[in-house]
């Protein structure tokens, strides 16, 4: 049996519910990994609030790291012993164990504690692909990143410093923006307490960005398209404030032929090989002390409703970790 958050209606944080489950043994494909951490994502927000609908009653929680207590048939890159950590689907991270399909679950190195694991497997894995897998972001190239001290923004922040790449970031508060500066932004501009199009426009002489990175969605997505340079790349990837509206094509001719794309970790991950990659690619810019994940917050899994109060009342920065 396993502890395990579950909903059965969608709505706010109180209808997520801890119940024991059996776990059983894992089919052909699969493995039984038990928890040592779990990560908070805001897509769990989405699945919970049927933004992003599942069929119900279903678990929650998209990453988490622990050691494999047993394979399936046809799983040879992983045994009973290894530690490993997973950004994946189906939901049902939020538990102290389960089975699930194995391809997307990935050895993890000794050098990386679970709980490193469990805060950079969904976020991490998202800058990864942000950065490298998307359009090719060169060195000397300027990104504006909204929510710049967020889960998946500090990452970003670090990992464009690593790369010469200039991150101009947004946040919510001016602590916000002083940690997203600490962790690699050139810039940071508080987007509550100015006009954030008016304050990129200064720090790039008027000529705007190469690229915008959004996960902020309906409230900066219109904004986002003034910052871009002509020929400039919009990747939304997010709708924390809510989704973006139908786009209307003939304002990305008026501001200089922009391109615009709305991706998911989950189309890079699904191909096993790719996942497996990408994953290597994270865990040595972990091991170099390029990318160092940041915990902002720690719940245990009873207080999972806590957490994601937390995460939605914009409380949080960097990762928020979980421990079954
Ligand atoms: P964060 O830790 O970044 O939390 C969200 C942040 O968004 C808040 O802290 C807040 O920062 C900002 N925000 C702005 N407006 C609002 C609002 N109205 N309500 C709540 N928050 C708001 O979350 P994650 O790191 O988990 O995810 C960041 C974004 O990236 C999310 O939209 C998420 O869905 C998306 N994502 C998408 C992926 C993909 O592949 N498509 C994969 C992973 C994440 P501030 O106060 O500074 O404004």
């Amino acid at each position: 049996m396993a502890r395990t958050i579950i909903i059965e209606e969608t709505g706010g944080p109180e209808v997520l519910k801890l119940v024991e489950r059996e776990v059983g043994a894992p089919g052909p494909g699969e493995i039984r990994i038990r928890h040592e951490a779990c990560g908070l994502n805001f897509i769990d927000v989405y699945q919970r609030t049927g933004l992003y609908p599942l069929t119900l009653p279903h678990a929650l929680g998209m990453e988490a790291a622990g050691v494999i207590e047993a394979v399936g048939e046809g799983v040879t890159h992983l045994k009973p012993g290894d530690r490993a950590a997973y950004a994946a689907t189906p939901p049902g991270a939020y538990s102290e164990a389960r089975v699930m399909p194995a391809a997307q679950v990935c050895p993890l190195p000794e050098g990386i504690s679970f709980e490193e694991a469990a805060a950079i497997m969904l976020q991490g894995l998202t800058v990864e692909y942000l950065f490298h897998r998307v359009w090719p972001v060169e060195k000397g190239q300027t990104v504006l990143f909204h929510a710049a001290a967020g889960g998946v923004g500090l990452l970003a922040c670090q990992w464009a410093r690593s790369e010469g790449i200039r991150l101009i970031g947004t946040a919510g508060t001016d602590e916000k923006c002083a940690l997203a500066v600490e962790n690699g932004a050139t810039e940071c501009i508080n987007y509550r307490s100015h006009d954030f199009v008016a304050e990129l426009k200064a720090l790039t002489g008027g000529a705007g960005v190469d690229l915008v990175m959004d996960g902020v969605g309906k409230d900066t997505f219109e904004g986002s398209l003034d910052c871009l340079k002509p020929l400039g790349m919009m990747i939304s990837f997010g709708n924390a404030s809510g989704p973006v509206p139908p786009v209307n094509l003939l304002a990305l001719a008026a501001r200089g032929s922009l391109k615009v794309t709305r991706t998911t970790l989950f189309t890079f991950l699904a191909d096993h090989d790719r996942c497996q990659a990408m994953a290597r690619h994270l865990f040595e810019k972990v091991e170099s002390g390029a990318v160092r994940p940041v915990i902002g917050r720690r719940y245990r899994l009873e207080e999972i409703a806590e957490a994601h109060r937390a995460l939605e009342a914009r409380e949080t920065t960097g990762s928020t970790v979980i421990t079954p």
